[in-house]
């Protein structure tokens, strides 16, 4: 039977415009609501390919304002104006996040003032499609509420001056899914992720002759290693764990870690259920935490 809570990773990848791993991006589908977690670059592309209107998200949630996690919000925000008139009904783009979200939606809205005001007296858009509300916190706690869903913000550690940047709990008929956002090894994810039915964290990998470069040293700093998520699965004990936002380093002369390499780094702490993100896997939670990749959607 298929459960009315989903999570499917539109985008598992970092700065690096892969067309294999899209920006950092999200869907939580919990009962008839529906979330992104970040808008990086692609996110309407994996919208689109998994037939949603854009205009279906009932709220953003952005975890910090590193640019990759942020540069596809004005093409769902616009494009998704675009649609409302036949795909959805017509409401404001809702967004939510740590202190630094009511500057970036304003600062949107000053840059796309032109197409805004076009778009309204040539298309007759309706203004209250192209309408932002945004809602501010600067701690940890319940951000939104509703018909059962409630989404719990909490602080992580992404490094000294990567501040504010936060993870997420959704709590939804009695299961849970935490994604940690970008952080380093972070005790408070293991206070909200412990016994939850999905973790999703972030990680990074690089080979060991890598790790003399500063720049390669200062990108590990800002993110959690193999072994390390893998003790975070090992104290939350997660039904299903699972890794998003790949950091594979590179460097001219020397390649990037395998997954064989990241899987066995994690297995060397934690020996639990793990899969390896990829772009439109999607999570159905219920009893179990199901896998289904996007290939096999489509058979
Ligand atoms: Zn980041
Ligand atoms: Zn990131």
């Amino acid at each position: 039977m298929s459960s009315d809570f989903k999570v499917t990773l539109l985008g598992t990848g970092v700065p690096i415009p892969s067309p294999e791993r899209f920006g950092p991006c999200t869907l939580v589908e919990a009962g008839d609501q529906k979330f992104l977690i970040d808008a990086g670059r692609g996110a309407t592309i994996r919208l689109y390919q998994l037939g949603m209107p854009l205009a279906s998200i009932d709220a953003l949630l952005l975890t910090h304002y590193h640019s990759d996690h942020t540069s596809g919000i004005p093409d769902l925000w616009l494009t998704g104006w675009l649609q409302s008139p036949v795909a959805a009904p017509v409401r404001p783009f809702r967004v939510i996040g740590p202190v630094g979200a009511k500057t970036l939606m304003s600062h949107l809205e000053q840059a796309y003032a032109l197409d805004i005001k076009i778009r309204l007296e040539d298309e007759k858009l309706p203004p209250e499609g192209v309408a932002v509300t945004v809602e501010e916190f600067a701690a940890d706690g319940v951000v939104y509420e509703k018909n059962g869903v409630q989404v719990t913000a909490f602080e992580v550690d992404h490094g000294d001056v990567i501040k504010p940047a936060y993870g997420y709990r959704i709590d939804y008929n009695g299961r849970s899914v935490v994604i940690s956002g970008d952080t380093r090894y972070n005790e408070n994810v293991v206070k909200y992720g412990t016994g939850v039915d999905l973790l999703i964290h972030e990680v990074a990998i690089a080979r060991p002759e890598l790790m003399s470069e500063a720049r390669i040293q200062r990108i590990m700093a800002h993110h959690t290693t193999a072994r390390e998520a893998g003790l975070i699965f090992s104290r939350t004990g997660p039904k299903l764990a699972a890794y998003t936002h790949l950091v594979f380093l590179a460097s001219d002369r020397t390649p990037p870690a395998s997954l064989a390499d990241l899987l066995a780094q994690t297995r060397q702490t934690y020996t639990g259920p793990l899969e390896i993100g990829e772009d439109l896997m999607c999570f159905e939670i219920a009893d179990a935490v199901s896998v289904r990749r996007y290939a096999e959607t489509k058979i």
